[in-house]
């Protein structure tokens, strides 16, 4: 008998996830972040990622840091702006 390639979602319990690359968007602290390239299982359903080796989680939160990071210095920014005002 043949395996099936697939994988059940630990998020919502589907079991419809997929290999893939794909641009990943999750919200951080409410700032919505996408990554380019990120190499995984995605679920159709819930959309949540589950990364194919660690290296490429690491790559991905360092990546969200960074985004995460500009996204603090622009908000910074305005806010300062604002204040100046
Ligand atoms: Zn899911």
């Amino acid at each position: 008998m043949a395996q099936m390639e697939s994988r059940v979602c630990a998020t919502c319990g589907a079991a419809g996830m997929f290999y893939g690359r794909r641009d990943v968007t999750r919200d951080f602290e409410g700032t919505p972040l996408t990554v380019p390239d990120v190499e995984g299982w995605f679920c159709n359903k819930c959309g949540e990622v589950e990364f194919a080796e660690s290296e490429a989680a690491e790559r991905f939160f360092e990546q969200a840091t960074a985004l995460q990071q500009q996204a603090r210095n622009k908000q910074g920014a305005e806010l300062r702006n604002q204040q100046q005002r």
